[in-house]
């Protein structure tokens, strides 16, 4: 049970929290002000702590040097009781557990952080050990230029230790560096401390600009994690230090690590700027479900177009010339860098319309190969009685050669020299010749079912609406679902590119063939939202941001869920579901 401690807002691994002492710190944060360690045990027997609502205070501990026997940890290891006031506890990666304490401290940090590996073994190890709802710190480690990563790996409390120290030996420590004191004839800082000149500037000074440095890094840390944002800071606060590149890439390994605790919506624009941006979880995840979950519906030939800087695509002046030549008589997907491929169902959802990258036209290796790997993948999902490029020379046009080469397909090239010339168009409209044209009707439909797919699993849109009659009632990018019998289901959200059902459609999903993802709750009816101490189970594979039916024996209710799934289940604070519909039983 968690007392003393809420988490608020998630991005990734790195959260907003709250440590609830009597003056409420926001986190991530230094603590060194708040923080009262009752001391080791190897000294001496020490007085039980009377423990205070003022500050966190560390449980008497008796800390192992890392690598230590575990014979030696298990006999040394000490018993730490249930204490009604903010506490913390200190344990190693293996040692961690649940011991009721609102922060854990890993007593080996010192040995693990300035190597990649090692560090992303224990943190991942603790983190996984550790109740989902309770801060985790690391001592005597952070500075201006590591904290940010640190958060990012989902690092809660840090304190002042360390950059302290390293001021009262002379060195000058900035988010991107440190200097030697005396090379420094100007400081690039405006804090307090380095308001004096240089000629009187003492290591004193240092100690206290490096503490105001970490302060200051931090409350843009958390800026960015409340905006969903951190991740792009990372991409470019990493290169900074070698082992913090090599750190950021071991956490890009471990994808499950992170895909469990990434959104699946956000309202946030999502900067690809670097060669690391293919890596992220939310490309990725696009990536995966578009060649796994999704599936084309439509008879017409498939048309590759190259995507456009502005979002949605359809809204961009060539995709509008584009549809003009097409007339509803083709499939139309867009190739993109970093997303991969995006078939035009799924042009507004999360990131398809919230990402940013540089349009250079020139293609790394790596952007080829992923976006090959991804075109590929689709064309084995889904068959197309005829497939034609519309696209530019080059990078586009050399990953669909090297596809059709692998798959042995037949491709139609229809540009010449650039896709909007008048001869390009010209050549798109006539290729499409004597092509059936599509529906408005049957466009909408293959909308929602995609969008059905894509969030819920294989064939969901099916699953889901192959015994209702689907009428739409607004215009695309609004669509509304409603069934035979007049009752909505569902509705489009434009600006995730998702569904939202409604009462009756949770029934239809929680009735279907489809994969459900379910909160059950205990006896009440929630309103307004779902706190984590009411909810009793939750599926596994839950995400921030996912739909979700929330049931149990009084209520019947739709909602989006604020945490992922061990989160819901292990969590004793905080806003678990957003209820939107509910009814009582
Ligand atoms: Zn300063």
């Amino acid at each position: 049970m968690t007392d003393y401690f809420e988490v608020h807002a998630r991005d990734g691994a790195a959260r907003i929290g709250e440590l609830r002492l009597s003056e409420a710190v926001t986190t991530p944060a230094v603590v060194d002000d708040v923080l009262a360690d009752a001391g080791s045990l190897w000294a001496t027997e020490r007085e039980f702590p009377d423990g205070s609502d003022d500050v966190l205070t560390v449980l008497p501990h008796r800390s192992l040097p890392a690598g230590s026997a575990d014979e030696v940890r298990e006999s040394f290891a000490v018993d730490y009781p249930d204490v009604d006031f903010p506490s913390a506890a200190v344990v190693t990666a293996d040692t961690a557990d649940d011991y009721g304490a609102d922060a854990y401290v890993l007593s080996d940090a010192q040995g693990f952080v300035g190597h990649a590996r090692a560090f992303r073994d224990n943190v991942i190890e603790a983190k996984e050990n550790l109740p989902a709802d309770t801060a985790l710190m690391l001592s005597g480690v952070a500075t201006p230029r590591n904290v940010s990563l640190l958060v990012y790996a989902g690092v809660d409390l840090v304190d002042e230790t360390l950059a302290r120290a390293r001021g009262l030996e002379g060195f000058y420590l900035t988010s991107d560096g440190e200097y030697f004191l005396e090379d420094l004839d100007e400081f690039p800082c405006a804090c307090e401390a380095c308001r004096k000149p240089a000629s009187e500037f003492t290591r004193a000074d240092a100690a206290d600009h490096n503490a105001n440095a970490l302060r200051a890094e931090l409350a843009r840390v958390r800026r960015r994690v409340r905006d969903g944002r951190l991740r792009d800071y990372v991409e470019g606060q990493a290169r900074h230090d070698q082992w913090l590149t090599a750190l950021f890439r071991r956490f890009d390994q471990q994808y499950s690590f992170m895909e469990e605790r990434v959104p699946v919506i956000r309202d946030s624009e999502l900067t690809a700027a670097s060669e690391e941006s293919i890596d992220r979880v939310e490309i990725q995840r696009f990536a995966d479900r578009v060649t796994k979950r999704y599936r084309n519906r439509f008879d017409n030939p498939l048309v590759l177009l190259p995507c456009s800087a502005k979002k949605p695509y359809s809204e961009s002046q060539s995709h509008r010339q584009f549809q003009e030549a097409v007339q509803y008589r083709a499939h139309m997907v867009s190739m993109t860098s970093p997303i991969g491929v995006v078939p035009q169902e799924l042009e507004l959802t999360y990131p398809a319309q919230h990402y940013d990258s540089v349009v250079t036209g020139d293609w790394s290796e790596d952007e080829k190969s992923f976006v090959a790997e991804v075109l590929r993948r689709y064309l084995e999902r889904n068959d197309y009685p005829r497939i034609i490029a519309h696209l530019p020379s080059g990078a586009y046009t050399e990953i669909v050669e090297r596809v059709a080469d692998d798959l042995d397909l037949d491709v139609e090239f229809t540009v010449s020299e650039h896709p909007t010339t008048t001869e390009s168009i010209g050549n798109l409209m006539r290729t499409l010749d004597g092509e059936p044209k599509f529906t408005r009707e049957e466009r909408e439909h293959n909308v929602v079912k995609a969008l059905a797919d894509y969030q819920l699993g294989p064939d969901a849109g099916d699953a889901l609406f192959a015994d209702v009659e689907l009428e739409m009632t607004s215009r695309y990018p609004k669509l509304q679902v409603w069934n035979d019998a007049g009752v909505q289901l569902a509705t489009m959200v434009p600006q995730y590119g998702v569904l939202s059902f409604t009462l009756e459609g949770a029934k239809v999903w929680r009735d279907s063939d489809a994969p459900t993802k379910t909160v059950e709750i205990d006896g009440f009816v929630p309103h307004g939202s779902v706190l984590a101490p009411g909810v009793v189970d939750a599926d596994e594979d839950i995400r921030p941001g996912d739909e979700v039916v929330v049931e149990g024996p009084k209520a019947f209710a739709i909602g989006r869920a604020e945490m992922g799934g061990r989160e819901l289940v292990e969590s004793t604070r905080g806003i678990g579901v957003e209820i939107r519909h509910v009814e009582e039983r």
